[in-house]
């Protein structure tokens, strides 16, 4: 009896084995199967990662074509200072800041001006002061009060804007407008812009071409465009 089971006693440790090897290879096939299962868990996380940097990246992306597009204007670097041209009798100084220079008793053809005021860099000037005054339709100054007499200010693209009309003519000169722009704490420039196809520039002693205003028709009036490029210390 005893004989027999030293016979079979190796048959069952052999037995045990086999049984506690097919264990353990289950057991590391189900820890595989977890780590599997982690794996897949863990991955949308990792995919939402960079879609998260991407979106922040867009509005960033946005506000950069946004405010090059905004300076859609043509410069190259060093760009020429905008011409200075005298500053002629009728410059009244403490003018009003507005943005229009007309209400509704200015008669004559609505003008918006608008353009950027940049640096010889071509950089924009934030704040920069913009002094604008002129004659009426019928070619007359205002010398006692500051009809069509103004200043505004750039903002942070160094764009500005402001309305007014036509100027009219009056002896001895073409159509004008009188401009002065100045950066912050930087020298004045003195300047006049002019209207293009005036039979009267080629006469008038003082008209320079690189200062005639880009104009446009619009639905409501005259649109016309101008850059400045003025010295900021
Ligand atoms: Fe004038």
């Amino acid at each position: 009896m005893n004989n027999r089971i030293y016979r079979v006693f190796p048959y069952i440790l052999l037995l045990a084995l086999l049984l506690l090897a097919c264990a353990g290879s289950a057991s590391q096939a189900g820890s595989q199967g977890l780590v599997t299962n982690s794996a897949t868990v863990s991955t949308p996380p990792l995919t939402v990662v960079p879609e998260a940097n991407s979106v922040a990246a867009a509005p960033e992306q946005t506000s950069s074509s946004t405010a090059n597009s905004g300076l859609a204007i043509s410069c190259t670097s060093p760009a020429s200072l905008t011409v200075a041209l005298t500053e002629g009798p009728y410059f009244k100084a403490n003018t009003p800041e507005r943005a229009s220079l007309i209400d509704a008793n200015t008669t004559g053809q609505k003008l918006t001006v608008s353009g950027y005021v940049l640096d010889g860099d071509c950089l924009p000037v934030a704040n920069a002061r913009i002094e604008v005054w002129q004659a009426n339709a019928q070619g007359q100054y205002d010398n006692t009060g500051y009809t069509l007499r103004g200043h505004l200010f750039t903002d942070a693209n160094g764009h500005y804007q402001f309305e007014t009309i036509v100027p009219g003519l009056y002896p001895g000169r073409t159509e004008h407008i009188h401009i002065k722009v100045q950066a912050p704490n930087g020298p004045e420039l003195t300047t006049q812009l002019f209207f293009p196809g005036v039979a009267s520039n080629d006469s008038d002693g003082i008209f320079d071409p690189s200062m005639v205003l880009d104009i446009h028709q619009a639905t409501d009036g005259l649109t016309a465009q101008f850059n400045f490029i003025i010295a900021t210390k």
